[in-house]
This record gives structure tokens, C-alpha cells and sequence, in this order.
């Protein structure tokens, strides 16, 4: 059934479990079905593994290969900058460049600074939202990832019969080991529920509100019409900051954002994957009179790597790119045929799957008639039978995630799409219905 075999890669995972716990370096590469793979090279839409096979790749590293793997412009950039130094712990003229750039494409970014991964930006953002409002309370959405900071890991990646009635959005801690106390101050909510949010802020004790824009770790959803201008609504009266975590969507649904695409500007917001291509830059960005808090050093942000030089070369390549109108009419093009090839042959084979998100980072649900609303509303998803799905499509050359996101880049060209079309078709023929 299998065209694809990845013998060699299970014995050197297996093997390197001896040394590096689990054989990886990220819980995200764990448990991966038939195996986590271990790769020689990645160039366009196509990883190679150590058993020889060439992959189409829709993971991309969960986010950033937006240009794909080695994009020649990105790298020429990071090359140009190897050569004069790696770390000055001082300042460049390409982060001052970068910060402009990011400025130019991005609504709320008045004022940027550079840190070393999309987790360290939230941490940053809450402790400025604290710090400027002197308030303490943080609110977070279910199934909303901010990174795997203790502060922010609770209430996602939790089985669904675990949390309690949806007007009475349960808190948990996500993982063994997290100290109960750094969750003292945060709440949560459930997430497009307007008059939930609504009434929460307006008791005015609220130093900020974060959320997915758009949820993309958990699922393709959308707010509903009018719930991001509430809660901004809200938020500009009491006082409360508003945080969009574009870790994600950020320089991927748009050169803008999920802000731009969805027209309403939060006060501060993180970004980090797409930025670069690869390379570790993640950023805080927002408004002026928040950021600038920062000058005075009473509000602690500290990072040996922020603002690399090396990564911010290639921040730069990679923003040029895609400030070019072709990059994203093209990614906006391809993307959409995938999504509607994909719930096409889920369609034909007599599979119920949405197929919800942007063209660029999209999410397929087997299991939903309908796209889902919240956290919840993913309870449905058939997540057994899709993981036998993405393992078998594997077998037929194309990398998928288990959970159900697919990742988008300018190198998924017409013809790329078409490929993996045809082994999404041949896997659902293979595997038949359950
Ligand atoms: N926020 C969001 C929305 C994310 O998707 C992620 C990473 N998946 C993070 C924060 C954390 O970023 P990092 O892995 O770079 O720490």
C-alpha cells in the first residue's frame, strides 16, 4: 500500500532515545505517526529524509518556511551577514531596518522590539500589559496555544470530556510540572462568546485579553461576525489591552496579519515563525504609548539573542518577499485549490470534513458537518481516524500534521498541489471507508 518506507529514521529516533529523551527536541515531534522522521535536507515544498524519500512538506516547521525550505534570496541575506559577526550585544542597523519593515506591513506596530521565540513575545506582552495598567488579571481563550510557558499553558490540549459546561470555561493545567501559582491571575474564557467577554472586561480589573485572531493551533475558526470589534470595543473602554498572538498568523494570513485581513488592530500583538523563514525571530509589536514603557527600563525584557544579526538578515529577505503583491495572490490561489480539492475527495470518499481557514494555514476536521465554533466544537473531530489518514498519506510522499493543520507556502505551486491532491485521493481510496 505503502509507496514510502521510513525504516531508517524509526531506528535512529528509537536509537537516539538513549541520548535526547524521547529521540526530540520539542513535545510537538513526539508520538508522530508511523514515526518522527529525521531529515538530510529541505529545498521548495520538499523535505528529505534519511530513507532517501522526498516529501511534500505541509508541515513546514509548523509556520515559518512561508518561502519555503532554502529560499535562495533568504539565504543569500543570512550569508552576506555570516561573515561579519554573529552576536555584537549592541545594536545593528538590521534590526532597526527590520523593525521598520514590520512597521510599514503591520497595523499596530508603532513601536517593535525583537525576541528569541514566539513564547518569550508573550511573556513580554503580558508583562507590559501588567506593568502599564497595574492590573494583574490576564484573560485566555480554550484551546488558544500562547506557547509553553507556565503562565499561559493552561486550558488547551486537554481531552474534551474534561472541561465542564461551556458558561463555565474550565481552567487546567496542560502539562505535569507547572506551578499552579502562575495561573493565579489568569482566567479563561470560552472564545467567541461575545456578551461572556463582554461583561467580564467591564468590571475593569482586566490588564489584557489574548487570543488567536484567528484560532489556528486548535482548529480553522473564525470569530463570528462582530466578536473581535466587541471585545476591541470593550477593551478601548476599560482600559484593558487588547493582544492578538500572531505567532502564527503573522506575516502568513497576509503581509499584515490576521489584523489587516480582519480589519481590527489589537494594542499589542507577538509574532514570530513567518517573520524569518527559519530563523529564530519572534517580535512584540503595538502601540506606541505601551511600547515606549519599555525605554525607561523599569519593565524587565531581557534576551543574549534577540535581534541576531544573522536572523535578522533574513527577517528582512523574507519581509521583502512578501510585501510583493504576486507572493500572496499566488499563495492565495494555490491555497484555496488545496482546500477545495481536499473537501472535495473527503466529499467523494463519504468522509464528513470541514475544511476551515485561510489559504495559507488552513485546518482539515474529519468528523464535522459543520465548521466548528469554538474549542468545543471540536469535540467531534475524529482525530484516530485522521492520524491513520495523514499516516498513510505519508506512505504516499506528502507530509501532513496529525492534528489537522496544513501550512502553506509560495513554493506549493499549481502543479505541487495537483501532486498532493492525487495522493490525498489515492490515501482515502487505500484506506477505505472505516
Ligand atoms: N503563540 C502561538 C499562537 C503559537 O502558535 C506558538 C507556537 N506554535 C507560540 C505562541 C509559541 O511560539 P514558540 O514555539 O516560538 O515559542
Amino acid at each position: 500500500m505503502s509507496n514510502f518506507t521510513f525504516s531508517r529514521s524509526e531506528a535512529r529516533v528509537r536509537e537516539a532515545a538513549t541520548i535526547v529523551p524521547g529521540g526530540v527536541n520539542s513535545n510537538f515531534r513526539l508520538g508522530v505517526a508511523p514515526t518522527p522522521l529525521v531529515f538530510e535536507r529541505g529545498e521548495g515544498p520538499y523535505l528529505h529524509d534519511i530513507d532517501g524519500n522526498r516529501l511534500i512538506d505541509y508541515y513546514l516547521a509548523l509556520g515559518p518556511m512561508i518561502l519555503g525550505h532554502s529560499p535562495a534570496d533568504v539565504i543569500a541575506a543570512a550569508h552576506g551577514q555570516l561573515d561579519k559577526g554573529l552576536l555584537y550585544g549592541g545594536q545593528s542597523e538590521l534590526e532597526y531596518e527590520a523593525a521598520h519593515r514590520v512597521s510599514a506591513m503591520v497595523p499596530c506596530a508603532e513601536r517593535v522590539r525583537f525576541a528569541g521565540s514566539g513564547s518569550e513575545a508573550v511573556q513580554l506582552a503580558l508583562r507590559l500589559a501588567r506593568a502599564v495598567t497595574e492590573r494583574l488579571t490576564v484573560i485566555k481563550f480554550e484551546g488558544h496555544y500562547h506557547g509553553w510557558l507556565d503562565s499561559v499553558l493552561w486550558s488547551n490540549g486537554t481531552p474534551f470530556d474534561q472541561v465542564g459546561p461551556e458558561e463555565s470555561p474550565t481552567k487546567y493545567r496542560a502539562s505535569a510540572g507547572q506551578d499552579p501559582a502562575t495561573g493565579e491571575n489568569l482566567e479563561v474564557l470560552s472564545w467567541n462568546q461575545e456578551e461572556q467577554i463582554v461583561s467580564r472586561i467591564a468590571k475593569g480589573d482586566v490588564a489584557a485579553v489574548i487570543m488567536e485572531a484567528t484560532m489556528c493551533n486548535s482548529g480553522g475558526i473564525f470569530a463570528k461576525p462582530g466578536y473581535l470589534e466587541a471585545v476591541r470595543d470593550a477593551c478601548t473602554k476599560h482600559g484593558t489591552i487588547l493582544i492578538f498572538d500572531e505567532v502564527i498568523t503573522g506575516f502568513r494570513v497576509g503581509p499584515g496579519g490576521a489584523q489587516k485581513r480582519l480589519g481590527v488592530t489589537p494594542d499589542l500583538a507577538t509574532f514570530a515563525k513567518a517573520m524569518a523563514n527559519g530563523f529564530t525571530v519572534a517580535a512584540v509589536a503595538g502601540r506606541a504609548e505601551i511600547m515606549d514603557q519599555l525605554s525607561s527600563g523599569h519593565i524587565m525584557h531581557g534576551g543574549t539573542y534577540n535581534a541576531q544579526p544573522v536572523a535578522m538578515a533574513a527577517a528582512i529577505a523574507t519581509m521583502d518577499r512578501l510585501v510583493q503583491s504576486e507572493t500572496f495572490e499566488a499563495m492565495e490561489r494555490n491555497g484555496t485549490r488545496l482546500m477545495n480539492g481536499i473537501a472535495e475527495a473527503f466529499a467523494e470518499a463519504g468522509l464528513p470534513a470541514t475544511v476551515t481557514g485561510y489559504p495559507q494555514i488552513f485546518t482539515v476536521a474529519l468528523g464535522l458537518t459543520e465548521p466548528a465554533e469554538n474549542y468545543r466544537g471540536l469535540a467531534k473531530v475524529d482525530r484516530a481516524a485522521y492520524r491513520h489518514f495523514t499516516a498513510a498519506l505519508l506512505g504516499n510522499g506528502v507530509r501532513a500534521l496529525e492534528r489537522g493543520a496544513w501550512f502553506l507556502c509560495t513554493e506549493h505551486t499549481e502543479d505541487v498541489v495537483d501532486e498532493t491532491l492525487a495522493a490525498v485521493r489515492k490515501t482515502l481510496a487505500d484506506i477505505g471507508p472505516d
